[in-house]
């Protein structure tokens, strides 16, 4: 048994209305082949806008079956996300 794989995501570089709306990216989503990574709306804010691009983002799920390739890391054009172990 490895260490537990902890994957990471900056949200002042991608979501939150910060740079890189992830709807239009999702660039993490398509090339993970465990297919880890969730994307949703932000559950609590309160926005006037229900579709404003600020409240989604990425959230990494079941790390434990992360295969470690990093291809995520290599992709996300914002280097946003880091995958440690
Ligand atoms: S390192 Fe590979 S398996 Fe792990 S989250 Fe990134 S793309 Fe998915
Ligand atoms: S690849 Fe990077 S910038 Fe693109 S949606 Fe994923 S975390 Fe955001």
């Amino acid at each position: 048994m490895g260490k537990k794989t902890k994957i990471s995501i900056d949200y002042f570089l991608c979501g939150d209305g910060n740079k890189v709306d992830p709807r239009e990216c999702s660039k993490c989503l398509r090339i993970c082949e465990p297919a880890l990574f969730l994307l949703h709306e932000t559950i609590g804010a309160v926005e006037e806008d229900p579709y404003a691009p600020q409240i989604w983002r990425i959230t990494p799920l079941y790390s434990s079956l992360c295969t470690r390739c990093l291809k995520c890391v290599e992709i996300c054009p914002e280097e946003a996300i880091s995958v440690t172990w």
